[in-house]
């Protein structure tokens, strides 16, 4: 009995060598028919009998190739055509997009095999790829993802190219960016001028200039790195005044697993990671005594690591460098380079050469960054090699834009049960910031297939996003307030739905009653929010300002904690960088002028780091936290108390007894480990205490943490241990960034969850 069955799958798909699989599973089963690449997906026609159907079936699910994930597929039986052969046939475009691009993917083992294998015709040839490794978001233009739709529509395939990408059987079958030293892209050396360095080996010239100390910009898959040898004090120094990057750490790639294990503490699942093909920046503890120079991260308990993912990392990374800074490309504030003439005018006065290609990178993607927390992986920047993988969500939802918050930015489209970040923009600080976002937003309505007629966006009038949003005037506008989209994004990456505790713990965002929220107890579900509590306001002193000069915000701290007495206290803390600013305190504090009232933890962390004397102005935002996290290393008997009371109904955490002890452990010359590490206990007990009080109120069991300051590793251990051990179904990132980078993606659910039930 002949049957014929037609099936549509979804999903990663295209460009990931299912077509292949399926002729391979096809053919080996004897069926005829034919397999499509389409806008709505991969559609197959197979026939032949029930039973080779079945299995061929079976064998699709099972087994499909390693980077395809099909999200889902439909079948239906249809009329018998009784087609001799199974056949490939051209794609075309749809109405509707269902397939989705696949990231970004580390060269694979057969082709580094065959980079080093001089008999090859690919030996040491830097843009190597196959149908399971290489570019792929970064080199499109348009769906369905075919090579006339990508950066390598200019490079026309040489026959013996063209005959692996119309084999089957070969590893290169229907390779989009496949390519060769005859007919692909090329390497060239260019001076700090751009001008082209005539040499037969830019490489080399590239590894030469480095053990000389230069800084190198080196083009990869999604942007430009600067490299230096990580090794010499004198290039990082280099590096660091060129970009006027004071003190932000530096990420570092080495050659393999075993350096990795050299400079930081690299478990089992640190080098699951590493090796991951999605090869992000790992952050690892420092091992004491390093080769690396110690301007790479200083004052940070952790190094960002990274392996080779490209083939050109890998001819790089000789023997003669033990570890590579590979930083990304840009200025402050603005986004990474992309094109060869953009970064030789950008870099003007930072790179000493240029390692370039002439394969267009069409998407900018900053490399991705994640850690190790409480025994699973946490995104902490979700760029190459994740976006644009979508989060599955619980439930579907209608078509959503969601533009994100204004730091740490990215943009988030969903569709039906599938959420798609953008890459990282970063903050949006600068006209070329704001060029990126769009160009983001724009990205995302290509590969996704829709642009969404309805909006969401930060509370904060303020931010760009939310101006761009007021221009939208044919469009529905959803503004969600900040800490409940950190909440509702992390209910969402865990597929989480109805009421739960949440705790937003981050820097800043806009209340709905005007002021800097931060420290933030929610009951919440996707739709709406109520503030069950938050840590006491206080003063935040000139405002943004306060933001980059902690030592004000430790100024407003100690006025709370020892009122009029506060002056002796900052004197004797050395507090106040000038004495003229004593009266201007006063006065701005009196009157409260440009302070509004602030609940953020992250600011109450600036400020502890501030008073311990680590640092009193930041270069970057997050850095008193992360040098007080470091140092949180001792344990100790000091004990600081913290208040906990209602009023008007409104749990108030108030740290202002933190505060005053601390500072007093701090003058008695307890040591800075101690108090720091103190200080982490503190919050623990403290977040334990309210999240325990809300449970009777509410009867709710689950926990939800979000925001900034659970990238903090001590903070974030503790406070799952101590929540599940009283009983908790605790919730955290994984997927998203806990910290702004996931802020999209609960815009959007939110936003979605409105319209759906009709708000
Ligand atoms: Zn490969
Ligand atoms: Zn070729
Ligand atoms: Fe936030």
């Amino acid at each position: 009995m002949i049957k014929r069955k037609r099936y549509i799958f979804t999903g990663i798909v295209q460009g990931v060598g299912f077509r292949p699989f399926i002729h391979r599973v096809a053919k080996e089963h004897s069926l005829s028919g034919f397999v499509q690449n389409r806008s709505d997906g991969v559609v197959v026609e197979v026939e032949g009998s029930v039973e080779a159907l079945d299995d061929f079936i079976r064998e699709v699910i099972s087994r499909p190739p390693p980077l395809a994930d099909i999200s889902r597929f439909s079948q239906m039986e249809v009329d018998v055509l009784q087609d001799d052969e199974f056949r490939i046939i051209t794609s075309r475009k749809g109405d509707r997009g269902e397939v989705h691009i696949a990231p970004d993917i580390a060269v694979c083992d057969e082709c580094l095999h065959e980079l080093f294998s001089p008999p090859d015709r690919r030996y040491l040839y830097p843009f190597i790829n196959c149908t399971n490794c290489g570019p792929r978001l970064t080199i499109i233009r348009g769906v369905p993802y075919d090579r006339e739709n990508t950066s390598m529509a200019c490079f026309p395939l040489c026959p013996e190219c063209e005959r692996e990408y119309e084999n089957p059987h070969d590893r290169r079958f229907h390779a989009e960016p496949t390519a060769c030293p005859v007919c692909g892209p090329s390497l060239s050396f260019l001076d700090s001028e751009g001008n082209v360095v005539s040499t037969k080996n830019p490489v080399r010239e590239a590894k030469d200039a480095l053990l000389r100390g230069d800084v190198i910009a080196v083009k990869g898959l999604g942007g430009y790195h600067l490299a230096v040898d990580a090794t010499d004090d004198i290039a990082v120094i280099r590096l660091r005044n060129r970009k006027y990057r004071e003190a932000k750490p530096l990420a570092i790639m080495v050659k393999d697993v075993e350096h990795a294990s050299m400079i930081a503490h690299v478990g089992q699942k640190e080098k699951d990671l590493l090796l991951s093909r999605e090869r992000p920046i790992v952050l690892a503890k420092k091992k004491e005594n390093t080769k690396i120079s110690p301007h790479v991260a200083p004052g940070m308990a952790h190094f960002g690591i990274m392996l080779p993912y490209t083939p050109l990392h890998h001819m790089l990374m000789d023997e003669r460098f033990f570890a590579l800074v590979m930083t990304s490309a840009n200025h402050k504030d603005e986004p990474i380079c992309i094109a060869n003439r953009e970064a030789v005018s950008r870099l003007r006065g930072i790179a000493d050469f240029f390692l370039v290609h002439n394969r267009d990178i069409l998407v900018r993607c900053d490399d991705s960054i994640a850690m190790i927390a409480a025994g699973k992986s946490r995104v902490l920047r979700r760029s190459r090699g994740l976006s644009p993988k979508p989060v599955v969500l619980g439930e579907s939802y209608p078509e959503i834009l969601a533009l994100g918050p204004q730091i740490k930015s990215t943009v988030c489209i969903v569709k039906k049960d599938c959420a798609f970040l953008s890459p990282h923009i970063g903050d949006m600080e600068t006209p070329q910031a704001r060029d990126f976002f769009h160009e983001s937003v724009s990205v995302l309505q290509t590969i996704s297939e829709c642009a969404p007629k309805v909006i969401a966006c930060d509370l904060h009038p303020g931010y760009y996003s939310s101006r761009v949003s007021r221009g939208m005037s044919n469009h529905i506008i959803i503004p969600v307030q900040h800490h409940h989209a950190h909440v509702v994004s992390c209910m969402a990456e865990n597929a989480l739905s109805g009421k739960v505790i949440g705790l937003a713990m981050d820097g800043t965002g806009y209340g709905t009653d005007g002021q800097v929220w931060g420290g933030e107890f929610l009951v919440a579900d996707e739709r709406e929010f109520e503030r069950a509590g938050h840590i006491r306001y206080y003063l935040l002193p000139g405002g943004e300002a306060a933001i980059r000069e902690p030592w004000r915000i430790a100024v407003s701290l100690l006025q709370e904690a020892y009122g009029g007495a506060w002056r002796e206290v900052a004197e004797r803390l050395d507090l106040i960088p000038e004495k003229r600013h004593y009266e201007i305190f006063d006065r701005v504090m009196k009157l409260k002028i440009n302070s509004p009232y602030a609940s953020s933890l992250g600011r109450i962390f600036d400020a502890v780091a501030a008073i311990m004397g680590l640092r009193r102005h930041v270069s970057f935002e997050g850095q008193a936290a992360m040098e007080l996290e470091a140092i949180a290393v001792k344990d100790t008997d000091v004990d600081l108390p913290f208040g906990l009371f209602e009023k008007e109904g409104l749990l108030l955490l108030d740290l202002i007894p933190s505060i005053r002890e601390l500072t007093e452990a701090f003058l008695r010359r307890v040591p800075a480990e101690e108090i720091a590490f103190a200080f982490h206990q503190t919050l623990r007990r403290a977040f334990i205490v309210a999240t325990e009080t809300l449970r009777e109120k509410t009867g709710l069991h689950r926990v939800v943490l979000s925001g900034g300051c659970f990238q903090n590793r001590v903070l974030l251990e503790g406070c799952v241990m101590d929540l599940e051990d009283a009983g908790f179904e605790v919730y955290s990132h994984s997927l998203v960034p806990t910290n702004d980078g996931g802020i999209s993606l609960g815009q959007a659910v939110c936003a979605g969850a409105r319209i759906k039930r009709g708000v």
